[in-house]
């Protein structure tokens, strides 16, 4: 007679055994570097369930809070044009810039529309032909070939009215500037399921071999999450880092072919600025030059945006992760989800606002 499978529970704890025994009594330090998994590790209660020995810091991996402060004063301003409507995520929408936020700027008379990506955005265009309307473009791998089918799209179409403010950024660049800082000290990555969906992990095999950081793709339950923490601190321990995936069902050899080819036909890399990390070389996606005059920036001859006077907030460390949430002085007091002083505080991916929301161990 066959023994019956493990249950969930028994997988569990299995697993976290597992964990507890590799992780033993030195410590490991990784970075979990998609704002989904931040959500997930406090949503499930697992970052309670840790080893004490295993620290976990936050990443960069939200797009909303990389997107530097100076950005968002310029779509503010933007926005404020009589004959421009900016049509951008949610979260955006409520982020501080250094005078007020998009949605302040609403409240004062400006055109600013909510939608769920770039497709509706192209679709208010349409019905709005005597505006020029504005797709506040951020995000990573996983949104950016949403971003640049629509700009096919638009092109097909001929749509006049329609531009994009691309803030799109890439994550290999973010991780291998947090690799080569000096002060941020790691043992390995694990590494974003979503953006691993699109490009595979192949990108991410030169931070095992110049940087000896173990690295492995997760998933976003528990079980996946633990199973790549386990692997994680298997290679750690073991002294042979590499990349792996935890997650067979979300990510494929090669990643995803298509959405690749999509990257490739519309954007070039190009710099770009990050909240925390400044301007990291080849890390942004420019539109390419049958594209060009989707260019927000190029087409309405936007000025290169300002340096942003500091406001307290303690984001940009959070996402080097350098600072834990709590860390910053105006956790919990002056910065709330109700009174966010950052993005972080914001967003639904932000580390301020899971630590905040959900407690426990940090
Ligand atoms: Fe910024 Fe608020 Fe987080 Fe501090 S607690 S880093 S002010 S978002």
């Amino acid at each position: 007679m066959r023994d019956a499978e493990p249950s969930l529970r028994e997988r569990g704890a299995l697993l976290r055994a597992a964990l507890e025994n590799l992780v033993g009594e030195t410590p490991l330090r990784f970075m979990e570097v998609c704002g989904t998994h931040t959500m997930a590790l406090y949503r499930t209660g697992l970052r309670a369930l840790l080893p004490w020995k295993l620290e976990l810091v936050s990443g960069p991996g939200c797009p909303v809070c990389v997107t530097p402060q100076e950005d968002l004063d310029q779509a503010i301003a933007l926005a404020s044009r009589p004959e421009v409507t900016l049509a951008t995520f949610g979260d955006l929408v409520r982020v501080p810039g250094s005078v007020g936020s998009l949605a302040q700027a609403r409240a004062g008379g400006a055109d600013v529309r909510v939608v769920t990506g770039a497709s509706e955005a192209l679709d208010l265009a349409r019905h709005l032909p005597q505006r020029r309307v504005v797709f506040l473009a951020v995000g990573f791998e996983t949104t950016a070939p949403g971003t640049a089918a629509v700009l096919e799209e638009a092109r097909g179409e001929d749509v006049p009215n329609f531009l994009v403010l691309n803030l799109h950024k890439t994550v290999p660049p973010a991780l291998e500037a947090l690799a080569a800082a000096p002060d941020i000290a790691l043992d390995g990555f694990l590494l974003p399921g979503h953006v691993c969906s699109v490009l595979g992990v192949e990108p991410f095999r030169f931070l095992p071999q110049a940087h000896g950081l173990a690295c492995c793709a997760a998933g976003f339950e528990a079980e996946d999450l633990l199973l790549a923490l386990v692997d994680l601190a298997r290679q750690a321990r073991k002294g042979h880092p590499e990349v792996t995936s935890a997650y067979p069902r979300g990510v494929r050899p090669g990643g995803n072919p298509r959405a690749r080819a999509l990257l490739e036909r519309v954007f070039r890399p190009c710099d770009a600025s990050w909240r925390g990390l400044g301007v990291l070389p080849r890390s942004g996606l420019a539109l390419r030059d049958p594209f060009r005059r989707f260019d927000a920036r190029e087409s309405l001859e936007l000025p290169l945006p300002a340096p942003a006077p500091p406001n307290g907030c303690r984001c940009g460390d959070v996402l080097a992760g350098r600072l834990a949430p709590r860390g910053c002085p105006l956790f919990g007091g002056t910065c709330t989800p109700r009174t966010p002083q950052g993005p972080c505080m914001v967003s639904s991916e932000g580390s301020c606002a899971a630590a905040y929301r959900y407690g426990g161990k940090e």
